[in-house]
């Protein structure tokens, strides 16, 4: 069988523990058989960032840059536990952190659906699409212990001398204190992306944040929002008769639980943070969601929502059989394929990729799955296997 060809180099990003290992599985089983693969390669795997002082990943979001598509397998955040664990040199921020400073963009979430695995939520009838902002807050934030007695203040001290200076608080015991920023200019591509993928995809987009109490710095994303829809984005929206609704956040989530879904939420940071995990465990598995980085100059990284399952890999390195979910790592390269082939115009690519996701629905859909899915399922006869095998099974199907 002759392999498929490409001409476009895909921005390979290879990353740590248990999703290391399916990611050269994935590669072996599934893609390499079929494809010529063409990727430059980039390791952020903990040990080389920590050689190379973390520059990999800067080098890694410039090659998505570059390139315009990459693919990125699950990476460790370091914390103090990692920080022995790797003996590092420094406690770098999160892989996934950087790379969106330097790409900007929004992370689009959606669950993958598959026949037997049903919602928690018995009213979601169609996916929720989370579009999680990617830039700011409390992952670019400040903070300091605050060890005793003292003074907290927010200092603004402006180019043309002007200097805006309040008390955040005063302290008589130790405490915690941090500061955090946003752009005007991040916001709203923030809401172009969303009114574009919403329009795109012909769903309702809601937004929510918490302007009552953060007047200022939540109201200005809600401002922006309101702007950028009123100037750019109404007039289409009313021709392709779908809405823009905005809410408080908390009234938002008693919405969400009582909606059947097929919308798209626009998530501050954190807030898409904690709600893309709450909805893909309630569609089904954290390892059942998509998860793809739009920035607004078009650049796409595609990556699993999930993190690297460490507890499956201290098992994995004992020689004890592992049952990881690969669904969500497959997706990451199918969705960077299809885009690969999309702006490469390489039919064969696009095709490819969604033969893999049809090969990966029906496995699951047939009854052969992993532990996670296995557990939850409401199909009958079902055969659950090892992270190597339901590969293998992919592969049968994507080769019948
Ligand atoms: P996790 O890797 O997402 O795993 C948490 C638990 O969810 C697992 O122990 C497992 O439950 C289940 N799970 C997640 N993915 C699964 C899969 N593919 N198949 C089967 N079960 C799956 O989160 P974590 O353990 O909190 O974090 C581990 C590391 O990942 C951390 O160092 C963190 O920094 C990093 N992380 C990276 C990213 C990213 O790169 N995008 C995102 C989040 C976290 P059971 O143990 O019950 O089987
Ligand atoms: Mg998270």
């Amino acid at each position: 069988m002759k392999k498929i060809q490409m001409t476009t180099p895909l921005v390979e990003i290879d990353g740590d523990e248990m999703t290391r290992i399916l990611w050269k599985m994935i590669k072996e089983e599934l893609l390499e058989p079929f494809i010529d693969l063409k990727t430059e390669y980039y390791d952020l795997g903990l040990e080389y960032r920590d050689q190379t002082d973390d520059q990999v990943t800067i080098d890694a979001a410039n090659a998505i840059k570059k390139y315009g598509v990459g693919v990125k397998c699950a990476t460790i955040t370091p914390n103090a536990q990692r920080m022995e664990e790797y003996n590092l040199k420094k406690m770098y921020k999160s892989p996934n952190g950087t790379l969106r400073a330097i790409l900007d963009g929004t992370v689009f979430r959606t669950p993958i659906l598959v026949k037997g695995i049903e919602p928690c939520v018995k009213n979601w009838k169609e996916p929720i699409t989370i579009a999680r902002h990617a830039y700011g807050d409390v992952y670019k934030n400040t903070e300091f212990l605050v060890t005793g007695k003292g003074k907290a203040k927010l200092v603004l001290e402006m180019e043309d001398g002007t200097v805006k200076e309040e008390t955040i608080f005063t302290f008589d015991g130790p405490g915690v204190v941090q500061g955090m920023y946003n752009l005007d200019s991040s916001i709203r591509s923030f809401a172009r992306s969303c009114f574009s993928y919403a329009l795109n995809e012909k769903k309702d987009l809601w937004f929510a944040s918490k302007d009552t109490i953060s007047k200022i710095y939540d109201g200005r994303f809600k401002d922006i929002f309101a702007e950028v829809y009123e100037t750019e984005y109404k007039e289409d929206f009313e021709k392709t008769g779908i809405t823009y609704f905005y809410t408080l956040i908390d009234d938002a989530v008693a919405r969400i639980m009582k909606s059947k879904g097929g919308i798209i939420w626009a998530c501050k940071n954190y807030d898409g943070d904690v709600f893309s995990d709450m909805l893909s465990s309630a569609f089904g598995s954290l390892a059942m969601m998509t998860s793809v980085l739009v920035s607004p100059e078009g650049y796409y990284e595609y990556e699993a929502a999930h993190g690297t399952v460490q507890r499956h890999y201290y098992k994995y390195l004992k020689g004890e059989e592992t049952s990881t979910n690969s669904v969500a790592t497959i997706f990451a390269w199918s969705g960077a394929l299809r885009k690969r082939g999309e702006l490469d115009q390489n039919e064969e690519l696009i095709a490819f990729a969604d033969k893999l996701e049809k090969a990966t629905i029906d496995t699951i859909e047939g009854g052969t799955m992993t532990g996670d899915l296995a557990l939850i399922t409401t199909l009958s006869n079902v055969k659950k296997v090892n992270s190597l095998d339901f590969i293998k099974a992919i592969r049968s199907a994507l080769e019948a």
